[in-house]
This record gives structure tokens, sequence and C-alpha cells, in this order.
């Protein structure tokens, strides 16, 4: 049970996995998916960020030059800065105008050799030696401009000319000076009419310096929306923030300018997170619904499967295990033995008057039994490896623990449960069992050898007289192979003509026959004189009856057909009557043989009148119809019942010799003699007693009211010749044929 429950657990797991695994996997891959593009989105999103800020800074040191070169590009300048070098007027036209306007710290103005002639600190003159530090950045940018200045076209002068012919000629960079870090512009000072010219080949250069300070990065960060604007030393790490490191003109970073990057993700997240965390609990709900239904379905899958097996490995009256499993079971604890196993006991049950019950009281009586044997199998059996039903009557018990003693007890124990009479609503019901049991204690052997070993066992028990346990032996399985050859022998015979009938005499009170029963011969070769005792039983097993049958009605029409004065009795096994056609065969051979029905009377024992199969019925009406009577042979020996003689309206009922041999024994033989034949008196049915070998067994029938004897006294079983000769009989076509050819 735990076993099916981890199995079941197991199986659901197996089953449960991949839905959820798939779900988790969807959501799984939705979720990255978004982390994914939101990435990407930032990324992009900074990268323009990045490309945008530097060409804003680019743009502004362009804007930053045009201020400059505003201021020192007329003709005034170059009069007032080259011709005067008036320190006054450039105190208001550059170091006052350009730190007022647009916050520029520092302005110096050089020579044409590179002298400073004028500096100026937050718009205020000063002291030239301001200049020492901005000396080699200057250094850096002179030269481009002189290059430039150099190669610009010859200034003319264009006195009463008012438009603008000369381009600036400027340079920017950044660079650090103390702890402050400025962007510096060198710019040309140059005519713009070019009413006034330099007076030398180089004019004065302006070198101006504005500080990167939180003026200016607030600027920028205004005009470019940067969070966090600051301005670093170039080494410092950035951590994912906007960096944009400013070079001066050798390509050696000077700062950088760092700045927390938009992330529109964020703000995507802060306006999605509801959508998006409603949108995962609603897929996280569709996932959980899916689970709990497929779960549902997969639970129903499991059960009607386990139903399923346990349908197709039980059976449904007694909810035992069935053919199926036993063999399953069987297969494994054979191959066990020898290891684990030391010994495995097999024991087949057979119930020995379950077809009579079924027979006479119907199914549900049947079921009824079988229920109830199955229930006391359970009890003596508790510690069986397992009990099951082959089917019908039969149940197969394996004991694994097996000792001889212990598989005879246990035998025994299931003999008496099964002994004891159920009480059911049709009364007391005695069923009892026979059991043949084998004892396991190779390994390789088969399941199929070793249920064949417990039947063969079985069927000894059943031989001899039901009720008992039988081990198997192995000379039963020599018994079999002789069954066998005899019954190949018994084919062989029929068609070869080894089979031939004899009569017994009937006689009635006078002695005189008026009567004769056909019974069957077979005179083997090597064997001698087989008994039907014998022979029949095993042709009832095999099937084989159905052919001697025939045989039989064919011989005994031919033997008898032309008989005038007496009847014919002819034995006809149940197995017979059961077979579909059977009364239509006889009434085929009778037309063939031209006989009158009317003068056989066929043998029945009660066991073919007690399977109330339609068919049975069917036979023994056709054959009524046409003209058959019938006798209840071996009477007192069975299970018949009153109801039974009534139903089939047999004509005549046969004493059973065993009642008649014990006859003046001073038992109960003579009171149950005279029971027998008042009861056929009383329902009007001729009575006949069989094995009358004595004088005084005659007599006692007779005064029992018996008027028909059979037996050694009155005449033995002889062949055609003698008793159409005893009984002054025509002889039949051929007895006719046996006297033409002698
Ligand atoms: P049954 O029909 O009861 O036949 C009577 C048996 O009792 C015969 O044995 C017969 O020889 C024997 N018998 C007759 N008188 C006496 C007597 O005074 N004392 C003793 N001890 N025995 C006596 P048999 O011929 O060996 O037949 C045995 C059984 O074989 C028959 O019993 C019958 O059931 C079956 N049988 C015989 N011939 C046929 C047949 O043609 N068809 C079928 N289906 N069964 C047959
Ligand atoms: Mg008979
Ligand atoms: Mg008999």
């Amino acid at each position: 049970m735990t076993g099916n429950l981890i199995n079941g657990d197991w199986r659901k797991a197996r089953l449960f996995g991949p839905i959820v695994g798939l779900t988790l996997g969807v959501l799984a891959l939705l979720i990255l998916t978004t982390a994914i593009l939101v990435h990407r989105f930032d990324d992009t999103a900074s990268a323009r960020e990045q490309h945008m800020f530097e060409r804003g800074f680019a743009q502004q040191l362009e804007e930053l030059d045009k201020v400059v070169a505003t201021q020192v590009d007329w003709d005034d300048a170059i009069v007032m800065m080259d011709h005067r070098r008036d320190a006054a007027w450039i105190d208001f036209n550059v170091g006052n105008y350009l730190h007022t306007f647009n916050g520029f710290t520092r302005s110096f103005v050089v020579d044409g050799d590179e002298k400073v002639f004028y500096a100026s600190a937050n718009g205020e003159r000063a002291g030239l030696d301001l200049y020492a530090p901005f000396r080699p950045i200057a250094a850096q940018l002179l030269p481009r401009i002189r290059q430039a200045e150099k190669a610009r076209p010859p200034l003319v002068l264009r006195p009463g000319k008012d438009n603008i012919v000369i381009p600036p000629i400027q340079g920017n960079t950044v660079t650090r000076i103390g702890d402050q870090t400025y962007i510096v512009i060198a710019t040309l000072v140059q005519p713009d009419f070019g009413k006034a010219l330099p007076k030398g080949a180089r004019a004065p250069v302006t070198i101006t310096a504005l500080p990167i300070d939180a003026r200016l990065l607030g600027i920028f960060a205004q005009r470019y929306q940067l969070d966090d604007l600051k301005l670093t030393a170039p080494d410092a790490k950035s951590n994912g923030r906007g960096n944009l490191v400013l070079r001066d003109l050798s390509g050696r970073p000077v700062a950088s300018l760092v700045w927390t990057p938009r992330r529109p993700s964020a703000i995507l997240s802060e306006q999605l997170l509801l959508p998006l965390l409603l949108m995962l609990g609603l897929l996280g709900l569709v996932a959980w619904t899916m689970v709990r239904r497929s779960g549902i379905v997969i639970s129903d899958l499991i059960a009607s499967e386990a139903r399923a097996k346990h349908l197709a490995f039980h059976d449904p009256l007694t909810r035992l295990p069935n053919r199926a499993m036993l063999f399953e079971r069987l297969h494994s604890l054979l191959a066990t033995v020898g290891s684990d196993t030391s010994r495995l006991t097999v024991l087949c049950v057979d119930l020995d008057r379950f077809k009579e019950i079924n027979d006479t009281l119907g199914h549900h009586a049947g079921d009824l039994v079988i229920e109830a044997t199955a229930n006391r199998l359970r009890t003596a059996c508790a510690g069986a490896a397992l009990i099951a039903r082959l089917g019908g009557d039969e149940f197969v018990v394996l004991c694994s623990s097996g000792c001889s003693e212990s598989a005879e007890m246990l035998a025994h124990r299931v003999l008496e449960a099964l002994s004891r009479p159920i009480q059911s609503e049709y009364g007391r019901l005695e069923i009892g069992c026979s059991i043949g049991a084998v004892i396991i204690d190779r390994p390789g052997v088969e399941p199929t050898e070793a249920l064949r070993w417990a039947d063969l066992a079985l069927y000894h028990s059943k031989q001899n007289g039901r009720g008992r346990l039988t081990f198997f032996e192995p000379r039963m399985d020599q018994a079999l192979q002789g069954r066998r050859s005899l019954e190949t022998d018994l084919r062989h015979a029929l068609a070869n003509d080894e089979l031939f009938m004899v009569y017994q005499p009937q006689v009635d009170l006078a002695g005189n026959i008026h009567a004769a029963e056909a019974l069957l011969r077979w005179s083997h070769p090597e064997r001698g004189e087989v008994p039907p005792d014998v022979f029949v039983p095993l042709a009832e097993e095999t099937g084989l009856i159905l052919a001697l049958g025939e045989f039989v009605m064919r011989r005994v029409f031919a033997d008898t057909g032309s008989w005038t004065r007496l009847r014919v009795a002819i034995n006809v096994s149940a197995e017979q009557m059961r077979s579909p056609g059977f009364a239509a065969a006889v009434a085929r051979l009778a037309a063939e043989a031209e006989i009158d029905p009317s003068r056989y009377e066929i043998e029945l024992t009660e066991t073919a009148l007690l399977s109330d199969e339609p068919v049975t019925a069917g036979n023994i009406g056709a054959l009524k119809r046409l003209g058959f009577t019938f006798a209840l042979d071996d009477f007192g020996t069975g299970y018949s019942s009153l109801s039974v003689l009534q139903r089939f309206s047999v004509d005549k009922i046969k004493i059973d010799r065993s009642f008649v041999s014990c006859l003046g024994d001073g038992g109960e033989s003579e009171a149950l003699v005279d029971a027998m034949v008042r009861l056929a008196k009383a329902l009007h049915l001729r009575v006949i007693a069989e094995g009358v070998e004595s004088e005084a067994q005659r007599e006692r029938l007779a005064s029992c009211g018996c008027n028909e004897f059979q037996g050694f006294l009155t005449g033995r079983p002889m062949g055609l010749r003698e008793i159409v000769e005893l009984a002054h009989e025509s002889p039949g076509a051929a007895e006719a044929e046996i006297r033409k050819s002698a």
C-alpha cells in the first residue's frame, strides 16, 4: 500500500514536474526578457546621454570661443591692445567684461614675443606674475595660434569697407592649476573690418581662463538635464555613472565630469510596477490554476490506472489476486528460491462439491460459496505470500517460509476451514476441498511447471476420494505421461477397430430377458483388456468422448437395429449431453440405421442431469421427442434431488450396485433401497437394480418392490452373438456380417 502511494506520488511528480517546470520557465523567461529589455533600454539611454553631453560640452567651448573672439577681434582691439597697450581699455573690454558677463576669472595678454603685458584676476587688474602657472598651457596653445597667424592671408587696410573678412584664430584646452580646473582659450587679436592693422608680424594674443566651478556645472547640468554633475579627478572610478574625461592638448586626462545617468528603466519600473505586479499575479494565478487542474486530472488518471491495474490483477468477486498476478508473483518468488527463500510451497485448492451447488442452487449460491471460501482462506493462510483465485472453484496459496511440516499444517488448516459447512440463505452448504501441494526447493523451476505439479497432486487427491491433501511426487508425472500415452492409444483404437460392444441382460421377476445394456470394451494389442472405468473418464477429460460416443451409437444401432424383442440401454456421458447438436447427431445416426428410438434407453448419470444447462435440457427434450427413454444410472451416489427427477422426467432409475452389494449386511442399505423404490413408484418411474450377484440380493430387492434386475447373477456382459442366441433375437446387420464371414 505504502509502495503504491510512493509510486503514485512519484508518478504524480513525474507528470507534474514538466507542467510546474513549464509554468515557472515561462514566468522566468518573462522576467528575464523584461530585465534584458530594461537593461538594454538603460544602456541605450546612457549612450545617448553621454553622446549628447560630449557634443554639448564641445559646443559650450565653441560658444566661449566666440564670446572671447567678439571682444578681441575688432579694429579697436588692434589699436588699443597692440598699438597702444591701453590697460584701462583691456580692463574694460576683456578682463572685467569677460569676468562680469561670462565668469572668466583670469585674463592675460601676451605680445608678439609671447611676453605677458597684461593680467587680470576676477575682473581686476593684477600683477603679471599671476601668469606664471598658465605659462605651460599657454606654451601648448600659442604655437598653434602663431602657425595659423602665419598661414593667414596677408592683412590689408580697407578703410571705408564695413564687412568682416577675417575669421578668428583661436585655440582652447583644459588645464588644472592648483585645485582648480580651467577652460583656457587663446585668441589672436585681429582687426575685423581692416581699418587698423597689427603693427608687427605677430599680434598680441589673449589667454583667458574660465574655471569649471559650481556655477558652470550648474549651467551644464541645467542645460543637459544631468543629475549630480561633478568634477572629479580623471582616475576616479565612475561606478556606472556618466563620465566625460577632459584632456589637454597633449591628450593627457586633466579631470572628469561625472554625473548620474538617467535610468529610464527606473522611471519605467516606477510607472509599470503596479501593472507588472498585477500581470505577474495574474500569470501566477493562471499557472496555479493550471497546475491544480492538471493535478486533479493527473490524480484521476493515476487513480483510474490503479483501478484498471487492480481489476486486471484481481478477481472481482473475491478481490483476491487472479491468475495474471499469481504468475507474476510466482515468477519472482521462484527466482528467490535457493537464495532469500529456501523453499516455496504451492497449494492448489479445489472445492469438491462446488459444481453440484452451482448447478442445483444457481450461480448466486455458487458466488456465496466462492466468497465464503475466499474469506476462510484469508484467515487460514494469514501468513501466506499470496492467495489467488485461478477461476471457477480453484484457488492457489503460495507460502514462502516453507518446510514440509508447515506446508502440511497450512494445508490441513485449509482442509479443516473449508470442510466446515457454510450457513447461507440456501441452508447448510457442505463443500469441502481437495488439495494438491508441491514444495519447490531448487532454483530454475518455471511457474507453469510448479503449478502443473501442484495440479497433478490435486488430481490425485480428487482421484483418491476427495477431501484430502496430496504432495506431488515425481511418479505422478510418470502417471500423467502414462495417461497421455493411453490417450494416444485410445485415439488409435477408435480408428483401428480395437473397440467393440458387449451386452448385459436385464431381466424381470420371472427371469425373462427383456433388455440389454450395451457396454463398451477395448481390447488393446499390448495392454490387453482396458476397463471402461479407466478409458471412459480419460475420454471425458480429453474431449474424445464425443467421437467415442458416436462410435458406440453407430455400433449399437448396427448391432441391435433388427432386434424385435429386446430393448437396449446405451450409456451416455454428461459431456455428450452438454454438447450442442448431440441430439441432432443421434437423430441422424438413428435415421441412417433405420432404428426405432422407442426401443432404446439412454442411461445418464446424475451429474449429467445436474448441470442445469439449457443445452443439456434441449438435448434431452429433443431425444425424448424422437422416442428415446431415459434412465438415471448409478442412482443414489450423486447429489440429485426430487426436483431434478421431475424436471427432466426420466423414465427409470437404476439403483447403484454399491447399495445392492451391501444388502444383507444389516446396514442401512435395505432401508435406502426401499426408500428409492418407493420414491420411484411415487413418481411412476420404473426401477432396476444393477450389480445383482446373488439370489439373496435379488429376493431382497424383489421384496422391496424392485422388479427388474441386472447383474452377474442373471448374465454377465457378453458378445453380440451370445446375447442374440440367449434372447432368441434376430441378429443385427453387424452380427449377420460376422456370421457370413464365419
Ligand atoms: P455402468 O453403466 O453402471 O455399467 C455397469 C457396470 O457394472 C459394467 O461395468 C458392468 O460390467 C458392471 N456389472 C454388471 N453386473 C455386475 C455385477 O453383478 N457385479 C459387479 N461387480 N459389476 C457388475 P463396465 O462394463 O466395466 O462399465 C463401467 C462403466 O463404464 C459403466 O458403468 C459406464 O458408466 C461406463 N461405460 C461402459 N460403457 C460405456 C459406453 O458405451 N459409454 C459410456 N459413456 N460409458 C460407458
Ligand atoms: Mg450403465
Ligand atoms: Mg451403473
